[in-house]
Formats: C-alpha cells, sequence, structure tokens
C-alpha cells in the first residue's frame, strides 16, 4: 500500500480536495458526495459510496464482488488496503459512531 491516512478531527464536516478545492462531501447539497477528478473512492465501513474505474482495477475484488458478501464480514479498510495504486492519500472521517469511519481516497493526478 503506498498512501498516506489522515484522520479529519470532527464528523458531518465538509471535505475539501487539496488539489482542486472542490467539496467532496459537501452537506448542503441533497447528493452530498461530489467526486472531483481527483476522487478514488469513497466509502464507509458498510460500503462504498462512490469508486472510480481507475481505483476499482487496483483492488483485489471489485465493488460488486465485495457487497455481493455484504454482511458482518465486510471489511472496507482491508479491501483498500490490498489495492496497489500508487501514491495517493485516505481522508478517514469519524462518522461519530464508535468505530465507524468514512474513508475517502484522493489522488494529486486527475483520473478523468
Ligand atoms: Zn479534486
Amino acid at each position: 500500500m503506498s498512501f498516506q491516512l489522515i484522520q479529519l478531527e470532527k464528523n458531518q464536516v465538509n471535505v475539501t480536495c487539496p488539489y482542486c478545492q472542490q467539496d467532496v462531501l459537501d452537506w448542503s447539497q441533497e447528493q452530498y458526495i461530489q467526486p472531483c477528478a481527483h476522487t478514488l473512492f469513497i466509502a464507509m465501513d458498510l460500503g462504498f459510496e462512490y469508486i472510480s474505474d481507475a481505483y476499482e482495477a487496483t483492488m483485489q475484488r471489485t465493488v460488486d464482488e465485495i457487497h455481493a458478501h455484504d454482511d458482518d464480514s465486510i471489511n472496507i479498510w482491508h479491501e483498500i488496503s490490498q489495492s496497489t495504486f500508487p501514491d495517493y492519500v485516505i481522508y478517514q472521517a469519524d462518522l461519530g459512531v464508535e468505530g465507524m469511519y468514512r474513508y475517502i481516497g484522493l489522488t494529486a493526478k486527475a483520473i478523468d
């Protein structure tokens, strides 16, 4: 794995892409997930909310395969850590529920 993990302090705050300044999590929008060209994925411990083709291609299993086994054994962190995508950052945001997080993967080089 070749990512840098950055832990965000508060839950329910907008998350801004450091490369294009777009709010990729924007709570003022009804559709609060707003992926930009640098967004590799947005996931919670319960499953993926968004994934780019470029990132999915580097994972051991597809999101469909992961979600097909959608039960207590789903482990998003494990799936992410198996990716071979080079050089990216993951923002980890506390969901306000004990032990539950949202993960947002961002890469400096636009993928679209
Ligand atoms: Zn961006």
